[in-house]
């Protein structure tokens, strides 16, 4: 690990629980580097994270951090923010902690357009209890709950947040590291609501059972079936086919939540309240 990077380490937690060729470690090096990157104030910064592979991340990161209940981490991260809306709050899940356990806190959190930055840790499957699979399984894969293939419509979560009224909407994956930290950096400073999906490699409960190859295989897949917004714009539907676009798929700006909660009660105070 770079030396300058080890302060946002708790490093008597080390090393991590994660198998090896897992990708969760890449994400939470781009999201330090970005933290960096932006020269974020540790003591104004905080991580909250749900249950799960990914939501273990909270307990290595040397900020103020809170490990949730499963699917619960906006709810923790949305309490927080209202107490002290000028903290950075930065929340951490996986993909069947945010869409399945927390699909409902995850809409609303975007709907109110509240300033949070929510990283998805997308491996396709719930890696930490079982290997079962989750709402961004791809449909046919293979699960511990569906040994033959399952036959559910996946979530394009990218275009959930976005319909539910996200703010700033990306994605990138662990094999496009530079890009990653560029959009989480963007995301963070971004005032809103802000979702980066990270499509991460799970080897282990998502790769074996699919019989997806090791570690850098799938990091071979990212590689080859990503492709950039820009170079996705300049093709037909047609040619985009079986692609995933990565890059930033949406920004706006919006009213954002504690600010117009704050406008609530200091015309109900006279500008007085606190
Ligand atoms: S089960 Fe998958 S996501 Fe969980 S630590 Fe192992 S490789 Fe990573």
């Amino acid at each position: 690990m770079k030396e300058t990077l080890k302060k946002y380490f708790r490093m008597n937690r080390l090393p991590h629980i994660w198998c090896p060729g897992c990708g969760n470690g890449i994400v939470v090096g781009a999201l330090v580097r970005a933290i960096d990157k932006l020269g974020l104030n540790p003591d104004k910064t905080s991580i909250i994270s749900g249950i799960g592979c990914s939501s273990r991340s909270s307990g290595y990161l040397n900020f103020d951090t809170v490990h949730t209940a499963h699917g619960r981490a906006l709810t923790f991260a949305t309490g927080l923010k209202l107490a002290r809306p000028d903290l950075n709050v930065i929340v951490l899940t996986g993909d069947g902690d945010a869409t399945a356990i927390g699909g409902n806190h995850f809409i609303h959190a975007a709907r109110r357009n509240i300033d949070l930055t929510t990283i998805v840790f997308n491996n396709n499957i719930y890696g930490m209890t079982g290997g079962q699979y989750s709402p961004l399984t791809p449909t046919h894969s293979k699960a511990t709950t569906s040994p033959y293939g399952h036959i559910e419509n996946p979530f394009d979560i990218t275009e959930l947040a976005r319909a539910s009224g996200a703010s700033y909407v990306a994605r990138g994956t662990t094999y496009h590291t530079w890009e990653l930290i560029n959009l989480i950096a963007d995301a963070i400073s971004h005032k809103g609501f802000s979702v980066v999906e990270a499509i991460t490699a799970c080897p282990i409960s998502f790769g074996r059972q699919n019989k997806l190859g090791n570690a850098p295989a799938m990091m071979k897949w990212q590689k080859e079936n990503t492709i950039s917004v820009k170079a996705a714009s300049k093709l037909p539907a047609e040619q985009l086919a079986g692609k995933v676009v990565i890059g930033e798929l949406y920004r706006r700006q919006a009213p954002e939540y504690t600010a117009e909660y704050q406008k609530v009660i200091d015309r109900v105070t006279g500008g007085n309240g606190q």
